[in-house]
């Protein structure tokens, strides 16, 4: 039931990409670039008042709403939270650097209480004027999302209004508070800590909830394209904008602010503006964010630049009394630079690749020309350190990247875990364990299923440690005479590999063969992902008779044999046991068995893996022609069909056949129609202008906002992800995203 409801739900994620936002980006950051350079001044006071000191302040509040509506979406978003925070942090410390001539210049260093002002713009002024920004980004989401997990969305969007009405009485309002003793004196306490209310706690966080409270209200399927009318929000903007703009003039008239960020009518106005933006659906432009990001971050060098060449070239009276002449040349100057860094940028990255390219086959530069497995290594490290913060400190992770790691590549898997520090491995057979040290794995590497005794001298060759599954199994061997290290499987119920736990004799006597060196022994649970009073009692009745039967063993006793039991579902649901390792697998990489899954421990996983196609070919069929083997689609109406090169060869599952799967094309969900045959699929994009072959289709994973997760492939094709992504075959090379 819980399935079918968590299906329904994904189902309705209607919506393309936001090309309107991106768009926008660029007008908000040269609406920034306006308030540093006033370009009206010479002419018109007022003017200039109402371009920079309220017009200009929408660009702030639009991109903190724009990383809301991107970061903050959904519930379980505290992975992009934090990879969000951790990348601005990063562009923080480099812009922080860039500035330091322009601080020297400034004799920054000198300046009076140097340490306790410089800790105060880290953290919230910035240390060059426009960087406050940044860490006020950082704080905003960190405080949004802290907010949404505590309070949902109306209980963060109510504390994050109080916050901003604190914020107010600081900035705009100052004057209607300043003159009340106790107030005013906690104001001053404010100030000496964050120069203005304007920052990541008062005055961001409202922007973040309002972004991601948008993009929730979207993706639930209110507001999709053709409802949409852009009449509605552009009225509202319209009229908000008008109230604010009477606000700020009010305001300015009677000299109540102290600063001029934050106006009441801001909010309204905001919320009108991201709506009418969002309803421009086009392909969003990732160049343009970039580009706007770093005019926002350069543009105060290309202030001091202009001023500088003006000088030089005795042209004040043209670029430095006339404004408006100033703004033009800082923009230009501001965009050339932003262009020349994303050149500069995208040249490094040709160079990075390039040898790499030519190593891979040659003809297949980037093996992206058909269809492809993409393997986002940042989500797999992400996951690790996720799983590795719920094991008790003396558990190590084990992975387990049997079946070609779950089809996301062993070696790429492996190579990357192994960076992280991860000592120990798991694959099925002596193959793939074999294959792991050729490329190059030193680890360890267990092999937890079944190995032809015949080819016990490999185990030894390539250090590989093997699962003793029963008596038999381990007497012969011994009788090899070859010395090895070995795991033995206890059985506690679900019979499968193992001796059973109640066979002591039997188990103890492994430990006596003269041959084999136990260094480990573990079981395995058959029934940890349900929740369901029997199946716990079933598990906690493996995990006692594991227990008891270390305790006769005396395992305790020899710190070198490793205890292990629980694999995803057993550290999820049961993560407190004590043991040395657990074996991760399907967690590991980032997705649930199956969808509506429910576990105790809910740590934050992000799918790791991407299947995506090339779209081959695209035709129209008229009216009641068919599509594909058996002719089980009849177009209805003359049609679109766009051809994919991937199939049930590739591992997509046959059965996804005739409209029970979906693709992602250009960020919105498309019907797969007819039968999936052996190498290629039909996809119905009627209706859909500007596809071409070429683009990109997702089968899993994430397009704009739209997302198909392996669990809904999995449900949809009958089974579990384990299954699907493990069937993913060798045709589909391996392609990995940093
Ligand atoms: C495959 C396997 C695992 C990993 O299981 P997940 O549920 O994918 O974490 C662990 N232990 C054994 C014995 C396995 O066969």
């Amino acid at each position: 039931m819980l399935r079918t409801e968590a299906f329904k739900e994904m189902k309705q994620n209607g919506g393309s990409e936001y090309g309107g936002l991106d768009d926008f980006r660029m007008v908000a950051a040269f609406l920034v670039v306006a308030i540093h350079t006033s370009p009206l001044l010479a002419f018109t006071e007022t003017g200039d008042f109402f371009l920079t000191r309220i017009l200009a302040r929408i660009a702030v509040p639009f991109f903190f709403m724009v990383s809301g509506f991107f970061v903050l979406k959904g519930e379980n978003t505290g992975g992009t939270v934090r990879k969000f925070m951790k990348k601005t942090a990063i562009l923080y410390g480099i812009s922080m650097l860039l500035y330091v001539p322009l601080n020297l210049y400034n004799h920054y260093f000198q300046m009076e209480g140097f340490l306790k002002n410089f800790l105060k713009d880290i953290f919230f002024d910035g240390t060059f004027y426009q960087l406050w920004y940044l860490p006020a980004a950082i704080e905003g989401a960190a405080v949004a999302y802290f907010l949404l997990k505590k309070l949902g969305n109306k209980g963060a969007l109510s504390v994050s209004l109080v916050l901003y009405l604190i914020g107010l009485f600081g900035d705009s309002y100052y004057g209607i508070i300043k003159g009340i003793p106790g107030l005013s004196g906690l104001y001053e306490r404010i100030f000496s800590i964050s120069a203005y209310t304007r920052n990541g706690i008062f005055f961001a966080p409202v922007f973040f909830l309002m972004g991601s409270i948008w993009a929730g209200k979207l993706s639930a399927g209110k507001g999709k394209p053709h409802h949409i009318s852009f009449v509605v929000p552009a009225a509202g903007l319209a009229e908000c904008f008008l109230a604010m703009t009477a606000e700020g003039m009010l305001l300015h008239r009677f000299s109540i602010q102290r600063h001029d960020s934050m106006y009441v009518m801001l909010l309204p106005t905001m919320y009108f503006l991201f709506w009418l933006l969002t309803a421009f659906r086009q392909k969003g432009n990732p160049l343009l964010r970039k580009m706007a990001m770093l005019i926002y971050i350069i543009h105060p060098y290309m202030i001091v630049l202009t001023r500088m060449g003006a000088k030089a070239l005795h042209m004040e009276k043209w670029f430095i009394e006339n404004s408006l002449l100033h703004y033009l040349a800082v923009s230009a100057e501001s965009l050339l630079c932003a262009l020349l860094l994303l050149g500069l940028w995208g040249m490094r990255k040709g160079r990075k690749d390039g040898p790499e390219k030519k190593k891979s086959t040659g003809k297949d530069p980037e093996g992206k020309e058909r269809a492809w497995v993409e393997i986002n290594l940042s989500n797999l490290r992400h996951n690790a350190g996720a799983l590795k913060a719920i094991m008790p400190g003396q558990c190590e992770l084990m992975a387990v990247v049997k079946a070609n790691a779950y089809g996301h590549g062993a070696n790429l898997t492996a190579d990357c875990l192994r960076k992280e520090g991860v000592r120990q491995f798991a694959v099925a057979s002596l193959e793939e364990g074999i294959a792991l040290r050729k490329h190059g794995i030193t680890e360890e590497i267990l092999i937890l299923g079944y190995t032809d005794i015949r080819r016990s001298r490999q185990l030894k060759k390539y250090r590989l440690v093997q699962t003793v599954i029963d008596y038999e199994y381990a007497k012969e061997l011994n009788a090899c005479g070859l010395h090895l290290p070995v795991h033995i499987k206890i059985d506690t119920g679900m019979h499968r590999l193992g001796i059973d736990s109640r066979h002591v004799e039997q188990i103890s006597g492994i430990f006596h063969l003269s041959c084999l060196k136990v260094t480990g022994i573990y079981t395995h649970l058959c029934v940890a992902d349900s929740l369901e009073k029997e199946d716990v009692e079933y598990t906690e009745n493996q995990i006692k008779r594991f227990y008891e039967l270390l305790d006769v063993l005396k395992v305790k006793e020899h710190p070198d044999i490793k205890v292990h039991l629980q694999s995803s579902y057993g550290l999820l649901n049961y993560p407190g046991l004590s043991c040395d390792l657990a074996r991760m697998g399907i967690a590991l990489y980032g997705v649930k068995s199956a969808l509506g899954d429910v576990t105790r421990q809910k740590p934050d996983l992000l799918p790791v893996l991407s299947l995506k196609a090339r779209v081959g070919l695209i035709r129209e069929i008229e009216a009641g022609e068919t599509v594909s083997y058996g002719r089980t689609f009849t177009a209805e109406r003359d049609s679109r069909i766009a051809i994919l090169p991937i199939g049930y060869a590739d591992g997509l599952p046959r059965n996804l056949s005739c409209g029970k799967g979906s693709v992602l094309i250009h960020g919105k969900r498309m019907p797969i129609v007819g039968r999936i045959c052996m190498d290629q699929l039909a996809v119905d994009i009627t209706g859909e202008e500007g596809i071409k072959p070429g683009d990109e289709a997702v089968l899993i994973g994430r397009d704009g906002l739209e997302e198909i997760s392996a669990e809904e492939l999995a449900y949809q094709a009958d089974t579990i992800t384990n299954e699907l992504l493990s069937r993913l075959g060798p045709r589909l090379k391996r392609v990995p995203v940093f």
